[in-house]
């Protein structure tokens, strides 16, 4: 086989590595992709000499192959959906639209970027906040602030990683501050009337088995419920005919320090786990119990 091929194998190998040694037990592969791995060679590739290696230009840099034996525990594919063009064209589609949408004009002259969504659109797991901040308006991705780097690890503890979820919001601009050059401010009913058929057309495309919605303000959107977050978490809810779990919003998290509330949202994501049928172990169940 070409250096090429062991290259791509071995960067391969590294980045999965990388995933395991972050606790993300799942990745998606699609089957088209297992397919040609399934016929990898089992000859063993050349050993590699200890020589110095020479100063590399930008231009020609090595992937450094590895010199220990790797992948020594696999890591669980969750369900691979099949590559599906009319699913990815339509969801193309729906991106391009909502990115050229200028329905509320003050949050379209005021907005860096229109926040679509990131992650699979296979994903059997969907996550729904309420708006993008001003992160996440620079950087046009959602939950990529603190609050969003909480969430991320949320997932990642989950044995999942943002590539393996879809992570969306009701509101896919930032709601404007007009004066005021820092902080945020909670999407207005109309605002999110305005803006939820493209999450309900995102939703209807990607046909998560379970919906997490992120906080309060998320709640009220998806279900118009404005009883509060404290008595809706927890429960098992249904939105579009999907098992919807409200929990708090990782920015709550980030203010209210307690193992308590910490264990509160643990709690919601391993009955979350559960309904996913995914693997939960012994160290996971106990996680922000007293010790
Ligand atoms: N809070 C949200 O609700 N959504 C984001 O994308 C970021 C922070």
């Amino acid at each position: 086989m070409s250096d090429a091929y062991h290259q791509l194998l071995d960067a391969a190998i590294q980045h999965l590595e990388e995933l395991k040694s972050r606790g993300v037990r799942f990745v998606t592969v699609a089957p088209e992709n297992l397919a040609p791995l399934a016929q990898a060679p089992a000859r063993p590739r050349p050993v590699q000499t200890a020589a110095p290696s020479p100063p590399q230009s930008s231009s020609s840099r090595r992937i450094e192959l590895p010199r220990e034996p790797v992948a020594t525990s696999p890591i669980v594919i969750l369900n691979p959906a099949p590559s599906n063009p009319a699913k990815e064209a339509a969801f193309a589609e729906l991106r391009a639209r909502a990115l050229a949408c200028v329905k509320c004009p003050h949050l379209a002259s005021s907005r860096k970027n229109v926040v679509f969504g990131v992650g699979n659109i296979n994903a059997e797991l969907m996550f729904v906040g309420e708006a993008p901040g001003a992160d996440e308006d620079e950087q046009g991705e959602p939950f990529v602030g603190k609050a969003g780097q909480l969430l991320t690890k949320i997932i990642q503890t989950m044995g999942l990683s943002r590539e393996t979820v879809y992570i969306g919001n009701i509101l896919k601009c930032r709601p404007d501050t007009p004066g005021q050059t820092a902080g945020n401010r909670k999407p207005t009913p109309a605002e999110m009337q305005t803006c939820i058929p493209y999450l309900h057309e995102q939703i209807d495309l990607i046909q998560p088995k379970v919906l997490v919605a992120l906080g309060g303000t998320a709640v009220e959107g998806l279900l118009g419920k404005t009883i509060g977050i404290m008595k809706l978490r927890g429960t098992w809810h249904t939105y579009r005919n999907i098992p919807l779990m409200p929990t708090y919003h990782p920015a709550y998290l980030l203010r209210n320090q307690a193992l308590s509330e910490k264990r509160r949202v643990w709690e919601d994501m391993l009955a979350v786990m559960e309904k996913l049928g995914a693997p939960i172990s012994e160290k996971q169940r106990n996680y922000f119990l007293k010790p």
